[in-house]
């Protein structure tokens, strides 16, 4: 395919050509050109028709990021993507930009706005570049923005003196997570005492908001880190040496396959399975020990009760309508907590006391946000991507054939080779030269991996991305 779609000048001049196709094979689809003065190619945005009709039925949390393209022309790719309620990688559209920066970063924001709206129940998560912020803050006023805890923490653990930096990251981590006040302020209390100069920048340089779950304006889910943002670009790591049409091809051609993958999984499950899978085996692991905690009905009416908890001895309240509990799992996650289960097995099985709801019927599935439901998530796969057809079938009217497009100035290369993106802020490359001696291993970092997140609900800890800096 490479071969077929000509060198890195033919791309340029195809470009409209090949975005005229693409509409073609998939309605709905948004393409857009930014040229400058001088006719020179500039920007390009795509955002698949499939792809922003399936973001209906999703949670409104979307992931940005940018990674460097080694064509030879410079610029960056870039993805905005959202995460399906399986946790697997839903672009919603992608991009060419000359580089980070204000400029840049709004033009993509104002297209990705003709797409997807701005709305207070989107939410950005992305590092912490400030042109990014900018531009989201400027373009999707109504918008939350989060910033990736991943990345953060990498911050935290450079600002750590005198102690192992893992276990820094690892709790400022754990912190970003906590879901309740009193449960962060004292875990930020005892991390102050215990890492200062760390506790100081993040007093410093960040705000609460952007980072602490249970301070974030916004519903993110279970979404804290744009981990899959980085290796869905690790999955097009190859292509940003291709030439722009070749690299297009290679992205739209994943973007089908995973939609074909993810479409098989929506419809596998049987017939009685109405929660993804994630939820589903969640649920499955809590149901053992909550058919063992003690519930006490409060209000029959509003169905609210009295959860005690068998391992902590606290007390928690969950109201099955509002789907809440005051562990506050419930309300962030959208899935029940150990509690809210432990309530509707003891709604299903205990008589109805005089003046219940009867009327109230709660279907097992009906306790998770619809965005967990599998039918939800088989709509978010049901159209099919097709992959731009061969030249020799392309059906362009002449006046896009005629469109010219200058390619950007072909980089000259001075100095050391730029593999990867720039570092957000406060972020270090990680040293490629003059590596250090492994330090002597004290058994600890094994006993990290061992350690359980503090996030009880979270079904299946993502696993840590790429270091972005890393040279590949
Ligand atoms: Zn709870």
């Amino acid at each position: 395919m490479r071969e077929l779609r000509g060198n890195s000048e033919d791309s340029y001049k195809m470009l409209y050509s090949y975005l005229h196709m693409l509409e073609q094979v998939n309605s709905g689809t948004t393409t857009k050109v930014e040229l400058d003065e001088a006719g020179k190619f500039k920007y390009l945005f795509i955002a698949l028709g499939a792809c922003i009709e399936g973001f209906k039925v999703m949670r409104k949390v979307i992931l940005v990021d940018a990674t460097f393209l080694k064509n030879g022309y410079g610029g960056v790719l870039v993805f905005a993507k959202a995460q399906d309620p399986n946790r697997h990688h839903y672009p919603l559209a992608f991009g060419v930009l000359d580089d980070e920066n204000n400029a840049s970063w709004t033009w993509f924001f104002e297209m990705l706005k003709t797409v997807i709206p701005d709305s207070s129940e989107i939410v950005f998560m992305s590092d912490r570049n400030q042109s990014l912020i900018t531009a989201v803050a400027n373009v999707y006023p109504q918008s939350h923005h989060g910033h990736c805890i991943w990345h953060l923490a990498q911050n935290v653990r450079n600002h750590a003196c005198n102690t192992i930096k893992a276990v820094v990251a690892w709790r400022f981590m754990e912190l970003a997570r906590y879901y309740t006040l009193h449960e962060f302020e004292s875990a930020y209390a005892s991390f102050k005492v215990r890492y200062p100069s760390a506790f100081k920048y993040l007093e410093e340089n960040t705000k609460r908001e952007t980072w602490a779950r249970m301070y974030f304006p916004g519903c993110r889910y279970n979404l804290d880190t744009s981990n899959s943002v980085e290796s869905m670009n690790s999955a097009f790591r190859d292509a940003r040496r291709y030439a722009l049409i070749p690299l297009l091809d290679t992205i739209i051609k994943k973007i089908s396959d995973w939609f074909n993958e993810h479409r098989k999984d929506a419809v596998s499950g049987s017939i009685d399975t109405k929660l993804v899978p994630l939820v589903e085996i969640h649920l499955h692991n809590l149901w053992g020990k909550a058919e063992k905690t003690p519930v006490r009905e409060l209000n029959s009416y509003d169905l609210e009760y009295e959860v005690t908890d068998t391992d902590d001895r606290k007390v928690y309240l969950v109201n099955l309508i509002a789907k809440t509990c005051s562990c506050k799992v419930y309300d962030y996650e959208k899935y029940p907590c150990l509690h809210g289960l432990a309530v509707y097995l003891y709604f299903l099985e205990v008589p109805a006391a005089h003046g219940r709801r009867r009327e109230v019927n709660i279907e097992y599935h009906q306790l998770s946000s619809q965005y967990y439901w599998t039918d939800l998530w088989a709509m978010a796969y049901y159209r099919t991507i097709y992959s731009v057809p061969d030249k020799s079938k392309w059906n362009v009217p002449d006046h896009i054939k005629l469109l010219q497009i200058i390619p950007p100035k072909k980089l000259t290369r001075k100095g050391r080779k730029k593999v990867n993106r720039n570092p957000s802020v406060g972020e270090r490359r990680k040293r490629t030269q003059n590596v250090r001696r492994p330090r002597t291993n004290f058994g600890f970092s094994w006993l990290l991996f061992g350690m359980r997140t503090n996030n009880p609900s979270e079904p299946n800890n993502p696993s840590e991305p790429n270091n972005p800096s890393e040279p590949n």
